[in-house]
């Protein structure tokens, strides 16, 4: 018998306690934190998150505040 295979992504070190609702809502957000965000000062795609509201630019060198959780493209 094949186990069976869980499909959790970042949520998955969360176990079962919180719910399954709010893991999804997790995912969606890491998801898109770990992925390379555009920057605002010289528009590559080279800034990383620091901590929340802090962005850091690898391309440019430029440390900047923002958004928390995703650095949206609104420029
Ligand atoms: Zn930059």
């Amino acid at each position: 018998m094949a186990a069976k295979k869980k499909k959790i992504k970042a949520s998955g070190r969360f176990g079962s306690g919180y719910g399954m609702r709010v893991r999804k809502k997790l995912n969606k957000i890491e998801f898109l934190q770990r992925k390379k965000q555009i920057c605002p000062y010289c528009s590559k795609a080279g800034v990383k998150r620091k901590a929340a509201g802090i962005w850091h630019c690898r391309k440019c060198n430029k440390k900047f505040a923002g958004p928390a959780y995703v650095l949206e493209r609104q420029v």
